[in-house]
Order: C-alpha cells, then sequence, then structure tokens
C-alpha cells in the first residue's frame, strides 16, 4: 500500500512538472494507477500465460484443415472445424454465412508429378496455377523453349506449339543474399515509422512506346490460344515454387495446364536445351472445376451487456482462406488462431463488454477480399451508396493479416483523432514490445472494404519474420510459425476489443 502512494505522488509530481501543452504531457494525464481496465488486462496475460489453446488451434485450422483455396472443400473442411471451435467456446450467433456470389468457383489439385527423364532423371517440385487445367494422364515428352522475341518471329510460330509443352522465357535471375532470413523492427525503425513525410501523389507520366519486342503476357496469351499441352513458368526459388491463379470463370472453356517451377530447376533445363541436348519431362496433373459459386465466413460474437450500447458491434477477423499445395499457416491461419484465441480468453474469463464483440474469419480474401466486400455490401453500405443497418452500428473493425510476427503497434489508418487513444491502449503492453502508433493508409487485405465504407478499420504492425519466403508459396507449414508470437497478439485482439466495447461513444470517423 505504502509503495502505491509513492508510486501514485511521484506519478502526480511528473505529471504537474511536464504540464506544458505537450501531446506527452495530455497523454500522461489520462493514465491512472486505479484503472480498473488495468486488472483486466492483467487477467488477459495472465489466462493466455496459463489456459491458452494457440497449439490446438494451429494444428485444427492447419495441419487438419489442409489446404484453404477459396472454393475448395479444404476450406469448407476448415470453416466447419473453426466454427465447432467457436461454438465450443460458447460464443453466440456463430454460423457460416454466404457472403456473396463469385464467378471463378472451385479448384481442387488431385495429383501432380513432375520430373525431367532426359538427359538423365531430376524431380521437380511443381505448383499448377489454380483454376488451369490438368494433363489428362501422364505426359511423357519433348520440352520446347520459347525463344521468340519479336511479333514477327511470333507470327511465324502460329501452329507451331500446340499440344507441346513449352518452357516459357527467363525471368528471375538469383541473387545471393547477405542478409538474415528473418528479421524483427528495431526500436528505431519502428520510430521512424511515426514520422511519415507528406508525399504529394506521384504523377504518372509514361506515354505507351510502340514496342516491336514481346512481353511475357504476350507471350502467354499466344500459348494459351494455341493451346500448348503444359505452360512452365520460372516463378520462385530455393526449390520453393510460388503459387498462382488463372483467373477462369465457371461456364469457359478450360486454360491448357500451367505449372510454376523454381528458377534452379527452370535454368537447369533452360541451359541443357541452349546447349543442345534434348530435355524430355514427365507430366502428370489431375485437377477438378467445382461448381461452388458462393463465398463464405464464419461468424460468431460475444453479446454485449448494455441495453443501449448491446446492438452495437466491435469485429476482430482475419482470412482463413489461402492457397492449393499448403496450409497456409503464415497467412493466414496464425491470424486467425490469434482472433480465435483472444474470443477464447474474453470467454474463459467472462469479461463483460457494454458492445457485443464479433469475430469474423474471412473467405474469398486471397482472390480479391470477397468475403469481407460481401459482408460490407450486406450489412454496412451497398454498391450504391446506401448505409445499411450496420453502418451506424460498428465502431470498429480490427484485422490481422501481416505474417507470423508479434504485434508491435497499430496504424490509425490516417485517422489522426486515434492516436493519443491508442498510444494509451498500448501502454499496459509496452514490455511486451507494443508500443507504436502510426497514421497509415494499409492496404490489400479485409479491413479496406470497411475503410472505404466510412467504418473505423485498422491492421496491426507486424514483425516480418522471414515473411517473404513462406507467403504464397508451397512451403507455409505450422513448423515457420511462433506460437508465443500468436499468444501476444490474441492478448492485444482481447484487449482493443475489450476497451473498444467499453467506451461511452463509438470512435470518431475519418469523415
Ligand atoms: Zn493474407
Amino acid at each position: 500500500m505504502k509503495k502505491n502512494i509513492i508510486l501514485v505522488f511521484s506519478l502526480f509530481l511528473s505529471i504537474t512538472i511536464l504540464s506544458q501543452n505537450s501531446r506527452e504531457v495530455t497523454h500522461q494525464l489520462s493514465i491512472s494507477v486505479f484503472d480498473p481496465d488495468l486488472k483486466i488486462a492483467n487477467q488477459l496475460k495472465t489466462d493466455e500465460m496459463i489456459n491458452s489453446k494457440v497449439d490446438d488451434y494451429l494444428f485444427l485450422l492447419c495441419d487438419k484443415g489442409g489446404p484453404k483455396l477459396t472454393g475448395s472443400l479444404g476450406l469448407l473442411r476448415t470453416d466447419t472445424i473453426a466454427m465447432l471451435e467457436m461454438q465450443k467456446l460458447g460464443l453466440e450467433n456463430v454460423r457460416i454465412e454466404n457472403a456473396k456470389t463469385w464467378e471463378r468457383g472451385g479448384w481442387e489439385l488431385k495429383k501432380a508429378y513432375m520430373a525431367m527423364t532426359e538427359p538423365y532423371y531430376m524431380h521437380f517440385y511443381p505448383a499448377p496455377v489454380a483454376w488451369t487445367d490438368g494433363t489428362n494422364g501422364m505426359l511423357s515428352d519433348k520440352v520446347y523453349y520459347f525463344s521468340a522475341t519479336t511479333h514477327e518471329e511470333l507470327e511465324a510460330l502460329n501452329g507451331y506449339y500446340t499440344g507441346k509443352i513449352v518452357l516459357m522465357p527467363d525471368v528471375m535471375q538469383y541473387q545471393i543474399n547477405f542478409n538474415p532470413l528473418a528479421t524483427i523492427y528495431t526500436d528505431k525503425q519502428l520510430e521512424e515509422m511515426e514520422y511519415q513525410p507528406i508525399n504529394s501523389p506521384k504523377s504518372k507520366i509514361g506515354m505507351p512506346t510502340k514496342n516491336e519486342l514481346l512481353t511475357y503476357q504476350e507471350i502467354l496469351d499466344f500459348l494459351r490460344n494455341e493451346k500448348a499441352a503444359v505452360i512452365i513458368h520460372e516463378n520462385g526459388d530455393f526449390n520453393v515454387p510460388v503459387i498462382s491463379f488463372y483467373a477462369y470463370r465457371m461456364g469457359d472453356p478450360f486454360s491448357p495446364c500451367e505449372i510454376n517451377i523454381t528458377l534452379e530447376h527452370h535454368g537447369l533445363m533452360q541451359r541443357l536445351i541452349q546447349n543442345g541436348e534434348e530435355v524430355r519431362l514427365q507430366v502428370e496433373i489431375d485437377v477438378e472445376f467445382v461448381n461452388d459459386e458462393n463465398i463464405y465466413y464464419v461468424v460468431g460474437e460475444i453479446t454485449g451487456i448494455d441495453p443501449k450500447l448491446k446492438d452495437e458491434l466491435v469485429i476482430i477477423g482475419a482470412h482463413l482462406d489461402g492457397y492449393p499445395m499448403n496450409n497456409g499457416a503464415g497467412d493466414n491461419v496464425t491470424n486467425c488462431v490469434g482472433v480465435l484465441e483472444a474470443m477464447r480468453i474474453l470467454k474463459s474469463l467472462d469479461i463483460k463488454s457494454k458492445r457485443t464483440i464479433r469475430m469474423i474469419l474471412w473467405n474469398g480474401e486471397e482472390v480479391g477480399l470477397h468475403g469481407s466486400k460481401g459482408y460490407v455490401k450486406k450489412y454496412v453500405k451497398d454498391e450504391y451508396g446506401n448505409e445499411l443497418c450496420e453502418y451506424d452500428k460498428i465502431s470498429a473493425y480490427y484485422n490481422a493479416d501481416y505474417g507470423p510476427g508479434k504485434f508491435r503497434g497499430i496504424s490509425t489508418q490516417n485517422n489522426l483523432a486515434l492516436e493519443l487513444l491508442f498510444k494509451e491502449w498500448a501502454q499496459p503492453w509496452h514490455h511486451l514490445g507494443f508500443k507504436t502508433v502510426i497514421h497509415r493508409y494499409f492496404t490489400s487485405t479485409d479491413h479496406i472494404p470497411f475503410d472505404e465504407a466510412g467504418i473505423p478499420a485498422f491492421q496491426f504492425i507486424q514483425d516480418p519474420l522471414e515473411w517473404g519466403r513462406a507467403s504464397h508459396r508451397i512451403m507455409d507449414f505450422v513448423d515457420r510459425l511462433v506460437p508465443d508470437n500468436i499468444r501476444h497478439n490474441a492478448i492485444i485482439l482481447a484487449w482493443f476489443a475489450y476497451k473498444t466495447a467499453n467506451m461511452e461513444e463509438k470512435f470518431v470517423r475519418k469523415e
């Protein structure tokens, strides 16, 4: 007790001494050691240290769920697993809901085999481009390197590549990298992020030039039209191919089989062919197109207790969909588990909030933010700009989708009014490395449809780790995650959801 009195006195003293008009001072004034929410902060951390289910959730959503391409059976299976876990937690209104329809449908990879058989045997790791066709059985054939470079040369090749295995031109070069594989933000880097220059938008100057040389896309369109048997792209390194998509529309004729292989294997075949060797491949790709035109999301909530405010919402979310050929661990199961675990903590501590706290696991993010776009069009603002039932009810949406790193801070998404509030909320977590508040407009993930509809929507700053080597590649598995980072992120998510849900007012909006 005595200690507390001294602490309060010294805090008072420091505020008095510092009572200039600086933002820092205003900030300090709002902190009180008697703030009952600090007790909640302690509880959140302690519960996560003792009762964490992060490892169980990782196994379920990643290893058990499997690959999670939108429209695939794997994603539906994982949606169902998530829904059952949300029900087990005792969340309310748990369901898999239809967000919207879309034109592509599902695509399942049934088999992928590829090996060079001449001039010697070499096994390759193929990553078929999703939504392209299979090979209709095992192909065993010569490989042709596409070497035409001008439109004139291309015309002379009409009909030449039909039914053949074609190696696309060389587009990558291996770069020896002396940087560390994984990084975390230093204090200096985080500090630098806080200062943002006001850049004027760059004007796009440039005239379309008439180019004699073929572009990569022109070559690809040509080979697709010619109905090559297999088109092989150089895409990926460290024997880890990148996974990519073809923009198929249900009902269209299937586009020829395309495969990404790494630059090491592409380079090997290219050099052999250019030096006069005959290269032969065995390839078998078996795929299935699924006529499911629905995009879903999984939703559940903890209902608020304030009679006036319980209809208002704070939403936390992450996308559960991913890619074929990996289990989507870092992109984005890691953050789905963070969201689910945040709800588990709140529920297990029976923490009551004035507003309802809702969690949503989106599908369709990787193919165009379809889950969140569908939700916003259904409940927030329609395509004509009409405000819908949740427009005035959602105080904030927090999204998590920047890989397996620790949350180190948050961006206000350029809403200056929230800086002091977020800085105050970050204070109990400085010891865990969470303290930075920046004003940036983060893009490309599920908070964007909310932001564009006028809802305060945010992304957290996450340590990069070795992110560039896993996301959207065939080696995105649980082994590369750091479960302790997820525990940290879950605590922060639970805290921000709790604090937002208990404010007297909804968040100040940008406009
Ligand atoms: Zn993602």
